[in-house]
């Protein structure tokens, strides 16, 4: 309010002034009433409306009384002066709220051209001769030039601009459609290069010729450098990929009968990447044995469209070979536009592996098929060996006994007798091994193991006399019947003394042998030979049962293994250990016959 107060008399006392000024220089009407319309027009640009209306009032009121007859009276006498008055107000309002407009026009477009300066991008206006008219802060700092400096210059040579299409054909398309969108690269002040997505809108007069252009622009240099880069690594591993995994990708148009192949497919096929692959460069390559996959392959994916998984080989001019795997794709991606698309994996390696793999089991069946003949042949001359020694013992002392004077025909007796047995057994120990070439089971009857015990002593009694000093049997009373195979648990106990007395053959001393019989905590029958021999090296342990495991210069290994397995077969257990006080302990365990009926069931 004190503003418009101070304004209203400083008003007031300018037009007073004007007043003044004409009255001393004694000029006329029209004179004094242009130079108070002039005052207020400027009065006026200083507020609002109503300052113009009063400013125009004074402006009027003063002409009034100075210049309009009577002099120096608000009367007025004629009518044309009361015109000449109205005419001046009216004048005088009307120019003031022109003028006021203007400035409004102007403080709005000063405003929105203010509001162009804040944003980050670039806005160039350019007349219809691509001149720069406008030329924003975000321009000035992008390009480096100063709006002066851009300012009246022909845009595409102050930029240095690139246009991805012929600049001719652009301006046809951007006169056409009245705007066009693109890259463009531009050269700044200092002479980088820089890429920009670029927006133009054309700006027609009325008769739809082109005026001027609004371009805005955005700095992409940065966007695309990361893009290309990402685009190039992303590459470099899938090109890194391919080469581990060996796999190389292939695309064939029909349509254009163009052919692309990656880096890798390139290796594989052992072409310079720099030949353009056709499907010629594969045929060539193709072993001669697998040309019709190839052929047959293009005949159905030129067809419909399939999926394809094949192998075949590759011969090279030097005679090698490669195997490769191809899976493929036919499609359309267009009609009319037909495409196959797919992977190609050298599996040369994979090949010679399965090959290796396959070789090395056959050798391992035959391997396997000699050592279980081996074994079984060792076995029955191991089994058979123990009867067939024992006759032969028999027979010798037969004969001692025949040559006797008179000969003890009681002996004689006795010992063909264990002849006849020992053959016996030898029959049944060879009918045995036919019955388990045949795949025939086991016997399974109900045996107090006391008496399969002494039936094996009474086997290699003879050399247990001769070998040994001492055999002590420590057999349990009112043992639970087992199930089994009476040879084959004898075979198991002959085997197991004829170790116990060869190991204690080895060391001087008092030789003992005991042959106990007892029941486990868990109901187990548990036979135990223990001796005074050398016992069992701590290393040696674990491989005792194993086939072929000897530690004797004429031993054959078989003897502990065929006894595991038979312990095995009657679902029992056989171990073995050194006595603390020297020697060693062998002992099997088996079910009684109770349990084994249940677990049959
Ligand atoms: P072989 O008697 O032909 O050597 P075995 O399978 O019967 O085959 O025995 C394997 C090995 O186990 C023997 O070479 C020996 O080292 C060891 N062995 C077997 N019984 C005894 C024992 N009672 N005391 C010490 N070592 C033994």
């Amino acid at each position: 309010m004190r503003y418009l107060m101070a304004l209203w008399l400083a008003g007031c006392i300018a037009l007073g002034a004007v007043t003044a000024s004409c009255v001393l220089l004694d000029q006329e009407e029209s004179t004094a009433g242009f130079f108070l319309l002039v005052a207020v027009v400027l009065l006026s640009l200083l507020d609002s409306f109503i300052s113009s209306v009063i400013f125009s009032v004074v402006g009027a009121a003063l002409l009034n009384y100075f210049f309009t007859e009577p002099i120096n009276s608000f009367g007025i006498s004629n009518t044309a002066d009361l015109f000449s008055l109205v005419a001046f107000l009216v004048t005088s309002l009307a120019i003031t709220t022109l003028v006021r407009r203007i400035g409004r026009i102007e403080k709005t477009q000063r405003a929105q051209a203010q509001l162009l300066e804040l944003t980050h991008d670039i806005i160039i206006v350019r007349d219809k001769n691509d001149v720069i008219t406008y030329w924003n802060q975000a321009a000035e700092s992008l390009y480096g030039w100063k709006k002066e400096e851009a300012m009246g210059k022909f845009i595409d040579e102050l930029l240095r601009s690139v246009f991805p299409l012929p600049r001719d054909q652009l301006q046809q398309i951007y006169v056409r459609d009245g705007q066009w969108e693109g890259e463009l690269i531009h050269t700044r002040r200092d002479g980088t290069e820089i890429i920009v997505t670029s927006r133009w809108a054309l700006q027609r007069d009325g008769a739809g010729n082109p005026l001027a252009t609004l371009e805005t622009n955005n700095d992409i240099t940065e966007r695309r450098r990361a893009e290309d880069l990402l685009r190039k690594s992303q590459a470099q591993y899938f090109a890194e990929a391919q080469k581990l995994s060996r796999t190389g990708s292939f695309g064939w148009n029909f349509s254009s009968g163009e052919v692309f192949w990656s880096e890798q497919t390139f290796s594989i096929f052992e072409y310079d990447p720099a030949v353009a692959p056709t499907i010629e460069l594969v045929r060539q390559r193709m072993h001669p044995e697998d040309i019709r996959v190839l052929e047959e392959l293009l005949a159905q994916a030129s067809g419909s469209s399939a999926d394809f998984d094949i192998e075949h080989r590759l011969l090279f001019p030097d005679g090698r070979t490669k195997h490769l795997r191809v899976v493929a794709h036919a499609t359309n991606d267009q009609p009319n536009n037909r495409l196959l698309i797919g992977a190609v994996m050298d599996v040369t390696g994979a090949k010679q592996t399965e090959e290796r793999l396959r070789h090395a089991q056959s050798e391992l069946e035959r391997v396997s098929r000699v050592t279980a003949l081996g074994e079984l042949s060792a076995s029955i001359a191991h089994e058979v060996g123990q009867p067939l020694s024992a006759i032969v013992t028999n027979g010798e002392a037969c004969l001692r006994w025949l040559h006797r004077q008179p000969p003890d025909m009681e002996e004689i007796e006795g010992c063909v007798r264990q002849m006849t047995d020992q053959a016996n057994r030898a029959a049944e120990i060879v009918q045995r091994v036919r019955a388990l070439m045949k795949g025939a089971p086991p016997d399974r009857a109900p045996i107090a193991i006391n008496d399969v015990v002494e039936e094996a002593i009474a086997v290699i009694t003879r050399d247990i006399e001769r070998q040994c000093g001492l055999l002590t049997r420590r057999l349990a009373s009112g043992l639970p019947l087992i199930l089994g195979d009476r040879v084959q648990l004898q075979q198991v106990l002959v085997n197991l003394i004829t170790n116990a007395m060869q190991s204690m053959a080895s060391v001087s001393g008092r030789r003992e042998l005991i042959v106990q019989s007892r029941l486990d905590p868990e109901g187990n029958v548990v036979v135990a030979i223990k001796d005074s021999g050398a016992g069992i090296q701590e290393a040696n342990l674990p491989q005792l049962f194993e086939p072929f495991f000897t530690t004797r210069s004429s031993g054959m290994g078989m003897g502990l293994a065929i006894s595991s397995s038979i312990v095995d077969a009657h679902r029992g257990q056989i171990w073995a250990s050194n006595n603390p006080e020297g020697g060693a302990t062998f002992s099997f365990s088996l079910p009684p016959a109770m349990t084994q009926e249940v677990v049959r069931k």
